[in-house]
């Protein structure tokens, strides 16, 4: 059985305060749920909000993090400087990130092994865009992305990373993949994975939905048999919403 695990994604959105006030409206209700709820705050927010959860069952990611330790990487952050604040996940290879600041699957492979190498769980972000997907090529743009930014991982590694299928036109826009198309890519995904380390592996690993995921959404989202949860943006930044989401059930 696959624990559910909803991340809301808060991008670059909330000030050191706004962002401990959601967390302390959320973290003692997380817990009636059955879901793994995480929130992937802002680096500046990560030290305070941390604080604020400790002895809750809300869990803390990054957005992103440097695959070096430490060096002339003027404005980046290291896994090590993560581990010290005790950020449980990072997101990686978001698209926003790829679209914006040249991430390439290459740069993604090296961010995912650090971020392994130093415990903290990658949250791994792959989808197509509108164009790709109306050529018909999503299925082999998603299939690279999985292999590249999986090259070298073990699969006991494999056990700590969350795959995120986030189709690049259902981000902000709105516009969610249908629930039939979330989950044919997401088994799709799976099956990959399957071919890379086998069933027993295949079976475990998480793979959530992300792309305009509401609480009016979520619950048939989650009802899909491949889909074990969902990366969350716009809907993740109101204390009421990011609840509801994670007690879909
Ligand atoms: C995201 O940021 O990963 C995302 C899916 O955003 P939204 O939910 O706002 O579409």
């Amino acid at each position: 059985m696959r624990k559910p695990i909803i991340a809301g994604n808060w991008k670059m959105h909330k000030t050191i305060s706004e962002a401990v006030e959601l967390v302390n409206e959320v973290k003692n209700k997380v817990k009636d749920s059955n879901v793994e709820a995480i929130v992937c705050v802002p680096f500046t927010a990560l030290s305070e909000v941390k604080k604020e959860l400790e002895g809750t069952e809300l869990k803390l990611g990054a957005q992103n993090m440097h695959w070096e330790e430490n060096g002339a990487f003027t404005g980046e952050v290291s896994p090590i400087m993560l581990t010290e604040i005790g950020v449980d996940y990072v997101i990686i290879g978001h698209s926003e990130r790829r679209q914006y600041f040249g991430e390439t699957d290459e740069t993604v492979n090296k961010k995912i092994r650090s971020a392994l190498k130093y415990n903290i769980s990658p949250i791994v972000c792959v989808g197509e865009t509108l164009e790709q997907r109306e050529s018909g090529k999503e299925k082999d743009i998603v299939k690279e992305q999985v292999i590249n930014g999986l090259e070298e991982i073990s699969s006991s590694d494999m056990e700590n990373i969350v795959i995120a299928y986030e189709p690049i036109w259902a981000i902000g826009t709105g516009k969610t993949a249908s629930d039939e198309e979330a989950n044919e890519m997401i088994a799709f995904i799976r099956n990959t994975l399957k071919e890379k380390y086998g069933q027993e592996v295949s079976d475990k690993v998480r793979i959530q939905y992300g792309g305009s995921v509401k609480p009016s959404n979520i619950k048939d989202i989650m009802s899909q048999s491949d889909i074990d949860g969902a990366l969350v943006g716009g809907a993740s930044l109101k204390s009421e919403d990011f609840l509801k989401l994670v007690k879909f059930q």
